[in-house]
């Protein structure tokens, strides 16, 4: 099983990753990002994450990749 990590610094905020989560465990976080909009952060205390990478594949800045548990 995997899971995912954020690169805040490459997020420019589309929010497709969110929007492609089976389980919706992408949400905005409170940090403004370098398009002037909320950059999003990977919250999955339950361990949830399904290690799909559809978030990862979706990200046309390549800001997300798989963490191998
Ligand atoms: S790997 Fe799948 S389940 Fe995990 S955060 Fe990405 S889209 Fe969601
Ligand atoms: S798809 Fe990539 S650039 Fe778009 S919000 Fe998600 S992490 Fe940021």
């Amino acid at each position: 099983m995997s899971y995912i990590k954020i690169d805040k610094d490459k997020c420019k905020s589309c929010y497709l990753c969110m929007e492609t989560c089976p389980k919706n465990l992408i949400k905005k976080s409170n940090i403004i990002g370098k398009t002037g909009e909320y950059v999003v952060e990977f919250q999955d205390n339950n361990n949830q994450c399904l290690g799909c990478t559809q978030c990862a594949i979706v990200c046309p800045e390549i800001a997300i990749t798989e963490v191998y548990r």
